[in-house]
């Protein structure tokens, strides 16, 4: 049954406070869209660094408010990134944000009774396509991860002719041909590169070829057959990683761009490029490497900085989107309002019903006193 304005659930959106994040959780065209189910109030400044300020709010019929207020007054705590320990909400209120893979944020906000609703456990099933934030924020980083790789170039990616000669155009490739290294290759072949892409799993060749891509194949069939559970890949042997790096170093030597995306769910990231394949390397080509939040595909890769290696130079950016803040708030608003509406349909309460199979998901690791308290 639906709600009665007055019994409005309170949605608060808070300020995101980690160094270098610009996004933000919801933006006022999303509010819009659900204030007849909730009432919203949001931290004053939470969207300015996107470029949403605090009259779009209030004009979007939200309320300003501090952060004490946000945490005090709110039934549901909505961020981009996980709290630190001064953004947790009271007892049995509930926390949507990133965070899923940190033990110890679950523990900690477990023992506080709050019902954490990790981003990442989003189950990838057709219905919770539109909420799902990991493939939206990887589809830019995917994007962007070209254009900063692109700058960092001191060649031209596409083919060039003037009256001065022809320019070959640069060779890059994307290792991982998942959501971020489709929408790199994507992006590559816009501004007119030689594109090849590459990928354990079997199904990624035709996604690569599909957007007029070359897949680069290796041998031996064991090591290209990484087909895990639920669309994801398979971690390999040691002997099969070693096998992989070898067999891809010598394609690796003849590009000048190189998009790293390579990730296994809840393991380090597969290494890829090795001191060895560095040296083989051109002097002056870029490595972009996404997996540098788990450890890296490159052995020199160091997250958020970059290191210049035998004349190659590795970036390894972890908040891509966060340069894009405007288009990435956009989309990771959009999950979050896909995400609600689903939570509150029928209701005046967030339906946290376990047989369902999306807030199911989200309430796995949850403790039964916390699934108790969130479901009341
Ligand atoms: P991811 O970020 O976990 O990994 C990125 C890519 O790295 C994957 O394609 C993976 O196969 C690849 N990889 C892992 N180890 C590798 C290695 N040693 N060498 C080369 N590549 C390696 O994955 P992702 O981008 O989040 O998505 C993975 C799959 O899930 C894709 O097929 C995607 O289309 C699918 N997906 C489905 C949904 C849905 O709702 N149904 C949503 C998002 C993604």
């Amino acid at each position: 049954m639906s709600s009665g304005n007055s019994d409005r659930i309170n949605i608060g959106i808070l300020a995101e406070r980690a160094a270098g994040e610009r996004r933000v959780a919801l933006i006022p065209a999303d509010i819009k869209k659900l204030i007849s189910k909730a009432k919203f109030v949001i931290e004053s400044g939470a969207g300015r660094e996107a470029g949403f300020d605090d009259n779009t709010y209030v004009e979007a019929g939200a309320r300003i408010a501090d952060s004490w207020e946000v945490l005090e007054d709110c039934d549901v705590v909505v961020k981009v990134r996980p709290p630190g320990r001064s953004e947790t909400p009271r007892a049995g209120r509930t926390l949507i944000s990133l965070g899923g893979h940190d033990p110890n944020l679950g523990e900690f906000l477990r023992k506080r009774s709050v019902i954490h609703l990790a981003l990442e456990r989003v189950p990838r099933i057709t219905r919770a396509q539109a909420m799902d934030v990991l493939s939206s924020q990887a589809s830019i980083a995917g994007y962007a991860s070209v254009i900063e790789g692109a700058r960092a170039l001191d060649i031209l990616l596409p083919m060039l002719t003037t009256a001065a000669g022809t320019i070959k155009p640069a060779r890059m490739i994307a290792l991982g041909a998942g959501v971020a290294g489709l929408q790199a290759i994507a992006t590559a072949r816009r501004l007119g590169a030689v594109v090849h892409g590459f990928d354990v799993r079997a199904a990624a060749r035709q996604q690569v070829e599909s957007l007029g891509a070359k897949f680069v194949s290796v041998d031996d069939t064991d090591i290209g057959a990484g087909e895990g559970s639920g669309g994801y890949a398979r971690e390999q042997s040691h002997d099969q990683q070693e096998r992989l790096r070898r067999a891809l170093s010598a394609h690796l030597a003849t590009m000048q761009l190189v998009i790293t995306t390579a990730q296994i769910p809840g393991r380090p990231a597969p290494l890829l490029i090795d001191h060895d394949t560095l040296g083989m390397m051109q002097p002056g080509s870029v490595i972009v490497d996404l997996a540098a939040e788990t450890g890296g595909n490159c052995a020199v890769t160091r997250p958020d900085e970059t290191v210049m290696v035998n004349g190659v130079c590795v970036m390894g950016p972890r908040n891509l989107p966060s340069l894009m803040a405007r288009d990435a708030s956009r989309f990771f608003s959009g999950n979050i309002r896909a995400l609600l509406a689903h939570l509150l349909e029928g209701s005046n309460r967030l339906n946290l019903d376990a047989s369902d199979p999306i807030s199911g998901a989200l309430l796995a690791g949850q403790s039964a006193t916390s699934t108790a308290a969130a479901a009341a």
